[in-house]
This record gives C-alpha cells, sequence and structure tokens, in this order.
C-alpha cells in the first residue's frame, strides 16, 4: 500500500513509518518540522509542509495515489492549550479540515486519526471504555472531539472511512535503538524520569501525593509505541476490509502510579536520583486506565510490550544512545 503519514517526523509518527516501511508499504511522510525532526524519519520520503497548506496537498496527492492517510500532526501539551487555545484550534481543527477536504476532492477513502484519551475528560468510572461520555475539560481534548465529529459527518456525507484512535499514555522507544521520544520541551513523565536518571535533569517532580489512589499518585495506562502503531497496521486493515469506520480506546488495561513508574525507572536504569513531591498538577484526573476490549476483539490487537520494565527498558535505551552522543 501507499500510506502518507502526516507528521510522520514526530514521536509516534516516526515510529508508525518505520513499522509500514518494514510491512512493505510505500510510505511517504507529510510534516512541517514545527515538532518533529528530519533525521526521525528513517524511511521513505519526507515532504517537508503544512497539512493546511492547500498547495502541498494538491501536490502530494496529484503526484501519488495513496491508499490512507495517518494524521499525527497535532500540538498536544494540556497546559499550551489552556494558555493559547488559538494555535489548538488552528492546527488540530482548522489543518485537519483542510487535509480531509483533500481527501475527499482527490478520492481519498480510508483516514486514520490519532486521538486521545483527553476527549473523555474526568473519568466516570474507570477502565474506560469506548461508551464512556465525552466531555473533555481543556482545549486540547475538545479538539480532537471536534474532529471526531467531523469525521462522522465527512462518513455521512462523503463516504470517508475513518478510525480513531484513543491513545492513553504512548511510552517506551523503538526496540532496534533507532528512534524514541524527543518533545520539547519534554513533559511526559517516563521520558522525564530517564531525563533525571542520566543526569540531564536534576530531580523528577511528582505532580501530587494525595490522590485517591493506593501510593497517592496518579495512576495511568502506559502502551507502548510499537503496540499504538500495530494498533493502527490493524485498523487500517480492518476497515478497509470492512469499509466501516470505528473508534478504539488503546492501552495496556493496567494502570500504574507515578511512583511506580519512578521505581521501575530505578531499577531499570540502575541510577538513583532525586524525586520531590510538588503540588497538583491542574487538570490531571487520579486514575486513567483504558478498557481495550473491543480493539482487542475486533482488531485483534493484543499488545506485546506490555510490562512496564520493557516500556522503560526501550525509553532507557534510547535516553542512552541518542542523548549520550
Ligand atoms: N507527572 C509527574 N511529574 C512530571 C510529569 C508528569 O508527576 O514531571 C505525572 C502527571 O501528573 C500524570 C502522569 O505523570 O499523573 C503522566 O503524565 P504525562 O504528562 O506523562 O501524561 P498525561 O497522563 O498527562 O497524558
Amino acid at each position: 500500500m501507499k500510506i502518507l503519514v502526516v507528521g510522520g517526523a514526530g514521536y509516534i509518527g516516526s515510529h508508525m513509518v518505520k513499522q509500514l516501511a518494514l510491512s512493505n508499504n510505500e510510505v511517504i511522510t507529510l510534516d512541517n518540522l514545527s515538532c518533529g525532526y528530519k533525521d526521525a524519519v528513517k524511511y521513505g520520503e519526507l515532504v517537508i509542509g503544512d497539512l493546511g497548506d492547500n498547495n502541498v496537498l494538491n501536490q502530494l496527492f496529484n503526484q501519488h495515489k495513496f491508499d490512507a492517510v495517518m494524521h499525527f500532526a497535532a500540538f498536544i501539551e494540556v497546559g499550551e492549550s489552556v494558555i493559547n487555545p488559538g494555535k489548538y484550534y488552528h492546527n488540530n481543527v482548522c489543518n485537519t479540515q483542510v487535509l480531509l477536504d483533500a481527501m475527499v476532492k482527490y478520492d481519498i477513502k480510508h483516514f486514520i486519526f490519532s486521538s486521545t484519551a483527553a476527549i473523555f475528560g474526568e473519568p466516570q468510572y474507570t477502565p474506560i471504555n469506548e461508551a464512556h461520555p465525552q466531555n473533555p475539560i481543556n482545549p486540547y481534548g475538545r479538539t480532537k472531539l471536534m474532529v471526531e465529529h467531523m469525521l462522522e459527518d465527512y462518513d455521512t456525507a462523503y463516504g470517508l472511512k475513518s478510525t480513531c484512535l484513543r491513545y492513553f499514555n504512548a511510552a517506551g522507544a523503538d526496540p532496534d535503538g533507532e528512534l524514541g521520544e524527543r518533545h520539547n520541551p519534554e513533559s511526559h513523565l517516563v521520558p522525564l524520569i530517564l531525563q533525571a536518571a542520566s543526569g540531564r535533569r536534576a530531580d523528577i517532580k511528582i505532580f501530587g501525593q494525595d490522590y485517591p489512589t493506593e501510593d497517592g499518585t496518579c495512576v495511568r495506562d502506559y502502551v507502548h509505541i510499537n503496540d499504538l502503531c500495530e494498533a493502527h497496521s490493524l485498523a487500517l486493515a480492518k476497515m478497509q476490509k470492512t469499509g466501516s469506520s470505528a473508534r478504539y480506546n488503546l492501552g495496556n488495561g493496567k494502570g500504574f502510579s507515578v511512583q511506580q513508574v519512578i521505581d521501575t525507572s530505578k531499577k531499570v536504569s540502575g541510577k538513583d536520583f532525586n524525586v520531590v513531591i510538588t503540588d497538583r498538577r491542574a487538570g490531571d484526573p487520579a486514575v486513567l486506565v483504558a478498557d481495550s476490549t473491543l480493539a482487542r476483539d475486533e482488531l485483534n490487537w493484543s499488545p506485546k510490550f506490555d510490562q512496564l520494565e520493557t516500556i522503560i527498558e526501550t525509553a532507557w535505551q534510547w535516553e542512552m544512545n541518542f542523548f549520550a552522543q
């Protein structure tokens, strides 16, 4: 197949590009490099451009007949989305609409969308399945939900089939050590902890130790990046076979507390580092765990890197290889 990966120079996108290329697909990345890195695109062609730029899209779609588009090119900082919502609505919603309209124009029928657990907002129950009420509590979550709604309407009206994959906490790195997580600024727990372990950061701060959880720290569902990517490939194959749109929650179904992630990281890295307890971060629910039964049943998805140790080992290898250079 020929697949356009929008945002293929970012964390999840670059792993997806590799997995698709190694499964004998022809992959082209479109990325404006606002958050991604040129050297993260190890496979296929990289087109530097914006998904909201019609000229770039016309050129691409005239030149190539894509079987599908996968879209990873969104801003993802919850805090920033509160302070600067315009940036989020513009890129995550408006630019995505430009891409979808181009797909309709060029009759490309299959779209895989990176969605998020943030569309659900404060959990009403846990683990969270697809039936959970959708009530995002920040602009980031709202932009993702808006696109999900847009996709329903584009299916009804234009026959554009989509699968929305709601990630819980993507973590880990390419087991080959070729790719990894490189956000700037970094806000995610696992890379921040490993920066403390490698000495690139003075400490790791725990945002709140007074949550109603076993050890008082927040519980999240960490799912390995390769398992997430695998779900995209399975979702695309299923959508092409059934001709139906779908939505799936993706997580391991197992929650780990911030403290457990820190303890496991110390064990895996063999390093001790400073841990500082600070105030809660605004908008953090105590527990966010996915019920991925639907993805397991319908896609036959079965996460292979489901041990926290393995997830952290791959991320630690990346931290050591890449940042020690
Ligand atoms: N967290 C923390 N210290 C940090 C970064 C994150 O204690 O420096 C906590 C955060 O409050 C949340 C969990 O780690 O409970 C995962 O946060 P992350 O930002 O990685 O992902 P999120 O769950 O917000 O998508």
